[in-house]
């Protein structure tokens, strides 16, 4: 086992829409189209599909939608033994895009509100056997604590991406985390520090460094990444591609470096494989939809 990705999954329902009814009113809509989402199964398929052993740890709910998110996770090649089942709906995601592209989103966390501190102490013994705990905020903060401890205890690094951003995230309780990514908005609140130029990302990542984060690697959409350690801090550009959608680049980022820090333990060469894996990902539309294979090719259906 490689890599152990405690998080979410949700189902994207995604309307094409003319425009949005007012109250009382129904309007048809030209298109509907169902994916597979969660910044943790996003982050466990890109992972899994560059070839990764993953292990996934995360709560479906007791609907049809729990059976899609299971049958994705099969097909991706990822160990499903602690998707454990919830008395409640799973985790949803309307979405409705207007001819502009423009986007409404209404995320039902679901079933992923319920995975606790125990689902984890649960999964332990195939925690133990990764080289990596990967986290993100979908999930109760009491559960990511845990994870944190869990991997102290273990002796396993940590990686958490603060996405969504939680403003009470506490950064005493994060301290001592391998990698923590973040991208510039997340920075911003987080620390509570402007981001307006790379100068201000510098600034704001000293903050984490000081709270005793050993590496903080930054997204810049177009411009790649900075990582910020103990030693200084870099620019890693990403390729210059044509985006026609960047939904899931933070996730597709993630789940490269993952795969590729598990592999060798080079931090740079882990980051200049996230650009290159999330820029190919910005050139095709949709989420999961827009990850290749480690060939480079896309998966079948
Ligand atoms: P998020 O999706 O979390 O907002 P970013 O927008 O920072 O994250 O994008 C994550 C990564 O995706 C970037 O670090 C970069 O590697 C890649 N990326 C995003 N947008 C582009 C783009 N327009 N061109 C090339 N690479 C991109």
């Amino acid at each position: 086992m490689d890599i152990a990705v405690i998080g979410s999954n949700m189902v994207d329902l995604i309307s094409y829409i003319h425009r949005m009814p007012s109250e009382g009113e129904t309007v048809e809509a030209p298109e509907f189209r169902m994916g597979c989402g969660g910044k943790g199964a996003n982050q466990a398929v890109a992972a899994s599909r560059l070839g990764a052993e993953v292990v996934m740890i995360t709560r479906v709910g007791n609907d049809v939608f729990a059976d899609t998110t299971l049958e994705n996770f099969r097909k991706n090649g990822i160990d499903t033994t602690h998707v454990l089942r919830t008395d409640a709906s799973s985790g949803v995601a309307p979405i409705f895009v207007d001819p502009e592209s423009r986007n409404s989103i209404l995320i039902i966390k679901g079933a992923n509100a319920y995975l606790s501190p125990a689902d984890v102490e649960d999964a332990r013994e195939d925690i133990a056997k990764c080289k990596l705990i990967v986290l993100q905020l979908e999930i109760p903060l009491d559960t990511v604590y845990a994870t944190i401890e869990l991997g102290k205890v273990l002796g396993i690094p940590v990686l958490l991406n603060p996405a969504p951003v939680a403003p009470e995230l506490d950064l005493e309780r994060i301290c001592g985390i391998e990698f923590f990514m973040p991208n510039e908005s997340e920075l911003e609140l987080i620390t509570g520090m402007p981001v307006d130029t790379l100068d201000d990302v510098g600034k704001a990542t000293d903050v984490l460094l000081g709270a005793g984060i050993t590496n903080i690697i930054v997204t810049l959409g177009s411009r790649g990444a900075m990582w910020a350690h103990a030693y200084g801090r870099e620019i890693i550009k990403a390729p210059v591609v044509r985006a026609v959608d960047t939904t899931g680049a933070g996730d597709a980022f993630i789940g490269c470096f993952a795969k590729e820090w598990v592999d060798h333990g080079d931090v740079t060469a882990a980051i200049r494989a996230g650009n290159r894996y999330a820029a190919d990902s910005v050139t095709r539309h949709g989420t999961q939809t827009s990850y290749a294979l480690a060939d480079g090719s896309l998966p079948a259906d």
